[in-house]
């Protein structure tokens, strides 16, 4: 896709999109010789569902990998009890670290290290993915700031999102995936390498689209 937006857009934007439900179903991601399953450790269970449409772009888009690197599914659909798990730890944490914070202090902090519980969330309407790159050998790629620390919520804290300082080759390395996520229109976000969507709010403002096909969805 041409010219994605590549600066952060300020969250309202997302709710002046307008969903046109299309209920394609939410599907369990299954590992193939180029799709890894599963690998990263989260403190709650991750669920690998996406949409049916997000699932066959990532099953082409893992096809088109230089030999030798595959698609790793960090997390995909997320449930609202996720997300509040999430949410309460990260707050907790900060609390306890800085007792003479107001709620609304803690709030302000804990939004730049996760997102505030929302059935309108990009990863409750299953166009989301977290996803990085893995070797043959089972070694991951070398993205620069690293998923798996950062999915501690001490590490959280302390390196919210950064993703300027990398080197040459971690930015490289980035490239390849977005490179081959852009084939199949996928849109990243800007603050977060490991993150891509499809067909929800998310990638209708960064495509400059007034519309999109995914709403806040249950499992069944
Ligand atoms: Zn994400």
């Amino acid at each position: 896709m041409k010219g994605q937006i590549t600066k952060t857009l300020p969250r309202n934007d997302w709710d002046k999109v307008v969903i046109h439900e299309n209920n394609d179903p939410l599907l369990e991601l299954k590992e193939t010789e180029r799709i890894k399953i599963g690998l990263v450790k989260k403190d709650y269970e991750s669920l690998f569902f996406v949409r049916k449409t997000v699932a066959e772009k990532l099953q082409k888009v893992s096809l088109l990998l230089p030999a030798g690197i595959n698609l790793v599914i960090i997390e995909g659909y997320r449930t609202m009890q996720s997300q509040q798990h999430e949410w309460d730890s990260v707050f907790k944490k900060i609390k306890s670290n800085d007792e003479s914070l107001t709620d609304e202090e803690v709030e302000v902090q804990a939004r730049l290290v996760v997102a505030k519980p929302s059935p309108l969330s990009n990863h409750h309407c299953g166009g989301a993915v977290d996803i990085s790159l893995i070797y043959d050998n089972g070694i991951l790629v070398d993205m620069g700031t690293n998923y798996i620390s950062a999915s501690s919520i001490e590490d959280k804290i302390k390196f919210p999102m950064l993703s300027d300082k990398i080197t040459e080759e971690q930015k490289k390395n980035r490239k390849i995936l977005r490179d081959v996520m852009e084939t199949e229109n996928f849109v990243w976000y800007p603050g977060e390498w490991w993150h891509y969507c499809w067909g929800d709010r998310m990638w209708a403002v960064y495509t400059n689209q007034t519309e999109c096909y995914y709403g806040p969805i249950e499992l069944e």
